[in-house]
């Protein structure tokens, strides 16, 4: 439910309904907007009972059922857009961010150059995968803890943030310790033991759309992040199952405008993994951020050719650069301006 507070408020009576909110068994979030302040009481279904002894406390101008199942990444309380910050930029506030980086971190050579050129091309954050959800267990699994102080190194030698994707609840504190950024995968989009622990983590979390979900079951895994007091959650459209087989997932293009129609985080897409081949790459970023995304996630590669893992849609490094080119003519028509850079 959602408690509307009085502009008067004493400071007590405010203390006293949060504690009254807690007493009741609820979770209150307090979003102090412009003209009001908002407290997101998060709990079970209230009952018109105990929305009529809300009512009835000191400062409380209204009482209203939040209509979505997901409460915290809904518009109704937080009807302000949540900017998630980064030591080179933030996203959610207008500005367009790019994180880039190989599929999977393979050896110090060859992070470390994807992260210089990255970088030069005017990438924001590194991303590479030290622990990989492989669909065959014969698979390249990834370098694990080696994987991740690769990346460790490579952000001490560019200033970029990484971004890592975390596959289970056991490994967040270790990726939460070198990562800035955690992922969390199609495959774990609903793993809701790790959404909870990526929530407790104090890590930005960066959440891809299963590959099987709904938009409002995407919602609902993000708000499992949130409700552990976890404010900062980048949501990644990467492509769902269809009959088409042209291209290895389907871009889901509308999910750009309805989850902004939807919630106040910020929206990036993931070409690569949707079209699964580096000619459709970029199409499908500037198809995105035409229909209003915040930010991309895409893979490139020193050696395409020779990478472990999703060799056919990582981009070469002129590919890359072009790809930042195209965004730099595309991005004032929509009147975006890059995230401000290191
Ligand atoms: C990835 O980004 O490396 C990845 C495995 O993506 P997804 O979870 O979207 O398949
Ligand atoms: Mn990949």
């Amino acid at each position: 439910m959602l408690i509307v507070v009085k502009p008067g408020i004493t400071k007590e009576s405010f203390a006293a309904l949060l504690e009254e909110i807690e007493r009741l068994g609820y979770i209150p979030h307090v979003s102090e907007g412009e003209r009001h302040t908002l407290i997101g009481a998060v709990g079970a279904p209230p009952t018109p009972e105990l929305m009529e002894h809300f009512r009835a406390l000191s400062g409380v101008d209204q009482v209203i059922r939040i209509s979505k199942p997901y409460k915290l990444a809904s518009w109704e309380v937080h009807p302000e857009p949540t900017v998630v910050f980064f030591p080179t930029g933030s996203t959610g506030n207008g500005r367009f961010m790019v994180a880039a980086g190989p599929c999977g971190v393979e050896s110090r050579e060859q992070i470390l150059t994807a992260a210089r050129y990255v970088r030069k091309h005017g990438a924001h954050m590194l991303r590479g995968g030290a622990f990989k959800p492989r669909t065959s267990p014969y698979a390249f699994q990834g370098l694990g803890i080696e994987g991740l102080k690769l990346l460790a190194e490579a952000r001490a030698e560019t200033g970029l943030p990484v971004v890592t994707e975390v596959t289970s609840p056991d490994l967040v504190d270790v990726v939460a310790e070198y990562a800035d950024v955690l992922q969390i995968g199609a495959r774990n989009a609903q793993n809701f033991a790790l959404l909870k622990a990526a929530g407790g983590s104090g890590k930005p979390v960066l959440l891809k759309r299963g590959m099987s979900m709904t938009l409002d079951e995407f919602l609902m895994a993000a708000e499992y992040v949130l409700s552990e007091g976890n404010p900062n959650v980048v949501l990644v459209e990467r492509g769902i199952r269809t009959f088409e087989k042209a291209t290895r997932f389907t871009l889901d293009v509308s999910a750009v405008p309805v989850l902004k129609s939807q919630t106040h985080l910020p929206v990036w897409i993931d070409p690569s993994h949707a079209a699964g081949r580096r000619d459709y790459v970029t199409p499908l970023a500037l198809a995105g951020v035409a229909a209003g995304a915040d930010g991309i996630i895409v893979e490139t590669h020193p050696n395409p050719e020779e990478a472990l893992s999703d060799a056919a849609q990582q981009l070469h490094e002129n590919e890359f650069a072009a790809l930042m080119e195209a965004l730099q003519r595309l991005l004032p028509a929509l009147e975006k301006k890059p995230a401000t850079h290191v």
